[in-house]
């Protein structure tokens, strides 16, 4: 049986802690591969303060390459319209055969919202939920049953050393010309300089 893990993100850039984020995931639930999916659209931010597509893809290409259990889709950037994560998930059923498990990443701040995402109770059907925590970081089961109801049994919590990193720091830091070098792969780095990218 496949097992893949799907890593979505607006990766505005990519960095170390999504990557840490998703070998420790292939690793620890034994994952044929991660699919890294940068966003459309995101619902949840507006379009100008979203960096394009294009370059998104790119850099998470970049940051990705060397890794041979780590993939890049580019469904998420090709479908028209906002993103939702159950649209996606839904691809990936069509995509893989019958009977392959799905694992959908995320950090911890990010499945603590889901219950608002589009089709949250049919998302939590089709896939299950990894979600990255930083050691010391304990989520209580009762609260997590409390969140997520009888599907609490598809969420998992693994947990990556702490990577305080964060893309949005990276922006400010990139804005502010301070510096980003070992934040994220080096080729992502020089591709934000090549292109210009966060300067406003
Ligand atoms: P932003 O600061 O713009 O929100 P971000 O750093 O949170 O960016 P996203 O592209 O929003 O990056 O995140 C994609 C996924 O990676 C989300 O599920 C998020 O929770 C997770 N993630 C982000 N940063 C880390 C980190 N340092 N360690 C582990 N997971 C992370
Ligand atoms: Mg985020």
């Amino acid at each position: 049986m496949l097992r893949i893990g799907i890593m979505g993100g607006t990766f505005d850039p990519v960095h170390y802690g999504h990557l840490v984020a998703a070998e420790q995931a292939w690793y620890r639930f034994g994952l044929d591969k991660v699919v890294f999916v940068p966003t459309g659209r995101p619902p949840h931010k507006p379009e100008s303060q979203v960096s394009d597509a294009h370059h998104r893809l790119r850099m998470t290409v970049l940051a990705t390459q060397s890794n041979e259990h780590f993939e890049v889709s580019s469904v998420e950037v090709d479908r028209p319209g906002p993103t939702y994560a159950i649209d996606t998930v839904r691809q990936f059923r069509d995509a893989y055969p019958p009977g392959t498990a799905l694992y959908f990443i995320t950090g911890a701040d990010a499945i603590l919202t889901m219950m608002e995402w589009k089709d949250s109770d049919t998302l939590v059907q089709l896939c299950e939920f990894v979600a990255a925590t930083r050691p010391g970081y304990q989520l209580a089961d009762e609260r997590i049953r409390e969140i997520f109801g009888p599907a609490a049994h598809r969420i998992h919590f693994f947990e990556v050393p702490a990577l305080a990193i964060s893309s949005t720091d990276i922006r400010d830091r990139v804005r502010t010309g301070r510096p980003i070098r070992y934040l994220l792969p080096d080729a992502v780095m020089d591709y934000i300089a090549g292109a210009g990218l966060y300067r406003d």
